[in-house]
């Protein structure tokens, strides 16, 4: 069922009062790392929800927000086969009303702590995950899920929706998924469509040099500058890194050395497309 209201959302899921429900906020354009999302909450639940909402209050005014791809009708039909029982996909004046960027003048907003968001993504998409967070907490009390599904291909946000989730008490339960891959080990991205067939080779670096990381780490390599280091044989002038961080997957805190809790972290523009992408380095 295709829903675009919060109002019929709301109808539906007061039907579903003694059933497990699960939800998976997404921003469309869905592919396998979206599906194993699905597929988890489908085993875990008794009714899942799709959002699919690209949320303006968490692109920055140069970002992508108006060539993001919105393939809704394509998304759908794979919720449907995939036996997904609500899609909702609410405008953003449905979400917002007018306020539709990010502004303590007009929006109520969840601001998390600035130690999680002054590093990594949030150190150059200001405010980011302020909207992430305020857009997340929206579909939390409109959906009031029991379980919500994020994955790890955006570690740092998960961590933050955790936070939240603690230090505001909501009731609902975070399960995170691995990341999907494509056979060459490309991360699944609904950004990957912007990458040409060259760019798309390119984009590959990120992911062998977080295999490389972890494999030195494997050897015995602890020293994070070392491991950090082994990055550098694989840039091209093809590749803008922005971050390659190895920190505690659980806490984003700074490690003296490397350890079986740490997380290797990278950001890259490729073909001006901006990729992340992250290992844990323990498991
Ligand atoms: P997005 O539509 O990009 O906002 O992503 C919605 C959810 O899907 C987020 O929790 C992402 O972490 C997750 N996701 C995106 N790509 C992947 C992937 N390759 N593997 C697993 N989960 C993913």
């Amino acid at each position: 069922m295709l829903l675009h209201t919060i109002d019929d959302v709301r109808k539906i899921r007061k039907e579903w009062k003694n059933l497990k429900v699960g939800l998976v906020p997404t921003m469309g354009a869905l592919h396998a790392g979206h599906l194993s999302l699905i597929k988890k909450a489908k085993e875990i639940c008794d009714k899942v929800i799709v959002s699919v909402f690209v949320n303006p209050i968490q692109f920055g005014p140069s970002e992508d927000f108006d060539k993001y791809p919105r393939t809704l009708d394509k998304d759908y039909e794979l919720c449907n086969e995939n036996g997904v029982d609500i899609v909702f996909a609410p405008s953003p004046k449905e979400m917002y009303g007018d306020g539709q960027r990010l502004s303590n003048d007009t929006l109520t907003y969840v601001c998390p702590p600035f130690f999680y968001v002054n590093k990594l993504c949030g150190k150059t998409r200001t405010g980011h995950f302020d909207g992430v967070c305020t857009v997340v907490l929206k579909l939390f009390n409109i959906a009031q899920p029991d379980y919500a599904f994020f994955g790890q291909k955006d570690a740092q946000q998960a961590v933050i929706i955790r936070k939240m989730v603690k230090d505001l008490n909501v009731p609902v339960e975070i399960i995170q998924c691995p990341i999907v891959r494509e056979e060459s080990g490309l991360a699944l991205s609904s950004r990957n469509k912007y990458l040409s067939e060259e760019g798309k080779k390119d984009a590959l670096v990120l992911s062998k040099i977080l295999k490389n990381i972890k494999a030195c780490f494997e050897k015995g390599i602890d020293d994070i500058t070392a491991l950090k280091e082994t990055a550098y044989s694989y840039l091209t002038d093809k590749h803008d890194l922005e971050y390659l961080e190895i920190l505690d997957k659980d806490t984003l805190h700074e490690q003296e050395k490397a350890d079986k809790n740490s997380i290797a972290l990278i950001a890259c523009r490729v073909e001006n497309v901006r990729l992340i992408d992250n290992i844990y380095l323990g498991e």
